[in-house]
């Protein structure tokens, strides 16, 4: 979906999470607020949640439940796809509605590492991969990556630098895997062809392009040694191809959404974080367009917010994470079918703007004890009373 590397850098690049992160319990309050500030009438609004199904989201999901005075619509599916064929029944349960789509990171304090949460309620309390759908994703990108960084040798030609190719990574009729920019690596001939000067039998040899000498800068191969590119085989000399089911929500879409990034997230030293970025800004892209055309929307308030989740793994003893939110972007529409999209630092503001104290928050356990409390309903299963 995003096509050219520019554009994935930019994309990348853009998306400030340091200076724009905020507690859930500071972020919800002040959405609520943002909500009551562009009308939205209490008692009225119903969010909806588009979050990954693991179970580290439901510290988020209780105090949307709590700011908003009721329990969110469930708009997510695993790996925090936006189930956009849910929009028609959320738009009838509520008047003003509230979409938070968010992917999540886990994040370990004590070793500073993205990508892993401490399960606490497993049998040791040990850690997993958070977001592992996500994980899950990218496994096979990764060892393609590595599989390359040992698959790509550079070695001095006489006075030249060459680099070694696999034969395997050569196979231009493959429909699936790692392919390599051949001409940000390799010095083209007076024809314009890529002509190897050295061949193996396994692999191949070609004078190396300017741009991968100045990326190495002085480094130079004593005659007969090969040095792997390893982790100089940068995002823009390589790519993926993968045959993904392209119909809307499909199982691949996931990986629909990632794989132009992946050569940055394999690359990244949090891929996880990089891949959670990356999924929270192709579903925003894809998912509000969704929203904005939906016929169930027309005439309806609607925001909808998108971000990461960062979820602190909890210690043994604390019952929840410690989830901080990035908001990325959101899609506005009013009543009269006026939209608006906020970018990041205008999201922000108008969060930053906002209170933290929400008159209308209601007292869970309180709520809890008075369902508990009330009379209990006998079922008349014979028929129904007209
Ligand atoms: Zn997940």
């Amino acid at each position: 979906m995003f096509t050219s590397s520019s554009n994935i850098e930019e994309l990348i690049r853009c998306f400030h999470l340091e200076d724009s992160m905020l507690r859930y319990s500071s972020f919800v309050p002040r959405l609520y607020n943002y909500c009551r500030s562009l009308g939205f009438e209490p008692g009225r609004i119903l969010p909806s949640r588009a979050f990954c199904s693991d179970e580290s989201q439901g510290y988020p999901t209780i105090l949307i439940a709590k700011h908003f005075g009721t329990f969110p619509f469930n708009h997510g599916r695993g790996g925090a796809i936006v189930a956009t064929q849910r929009h028609g029944p959320f738009s009838e349960h509520g008047q003003d509605l509230v979409i938070i789509q968010a992917s999540h990171v886990g994040y370990d304090p004590q070793t500073g590492e993205f990508g892993r949460y401490r399960r606490i309620h497993a049998e040791h309390a040990g850690h997993s991969t958070s977001c592992g759908k996500i994980a899950g994703v990218i496994a096979r990108y990764q060892r393609e990556y590595q599989f390359a960084q040992g698959a790509v040798l550079l070695e001095s030609c006489g006075n030249s630098l060459c680099v070694c190719i696999d034969n395997g990574l050569l196979r231009a009729n493959r429909t699936e895997g790692l392919f390599l920019n051949l001409s940000r690596l390799v010095e083209r001939d007076a024809d314009g062809e890529f002509t190897p000067v050295r061949t193996y039998s396994t692999s191949r040899s070609f004078p190396a392009s300017a741009a991968l000498q100045r990326e190495l800068g002085d480094l130079r191969p004593r005659e007969g040694e090969r040095v792997p590119i390893g982790d100089r085989l940068k995002p823009k000399m390589f790519f993926f191809r993968r045959e993904l089911d392209e119909t809307p929500e499909s199982r691949d879409q996931q990986e629909l959404g990632l794989i132009s990034a992946m050569p940055w997230i394999v690359t990244s030293p949090h891929p996880l974080l990089t891949a959670a970025q990356i999924n929270t800004q192709a579903e925003f892209d894809r998912a509000f367009r969704t929203a904005a055309q939906a016929p169930s929307f027309q005439g309806k308030r609607l925001l909808y917010v998108s971000g990461l989740n960062i979820d602190i793994s909890p210690q043994v003893g604390e019952t929840f994470p410690t989830t901080h939110f990035v908001p990325w972007a959101a899609y506005l529409q009013d009543r009269d079918g006026r939209q608006r999209i906020l970018e990041q630092p205008e999201l922000l503001m108008a969060l930053l703007a906002q209170s933290e104290d929400n008159p209308d928050a209601v007292d869970l356990e309180t709520a809890i004890n008075v369902m508990a409390e009330s009379d209990m309903v006998r079922f008349d299963l014979v028929a129904p009373r007209n």
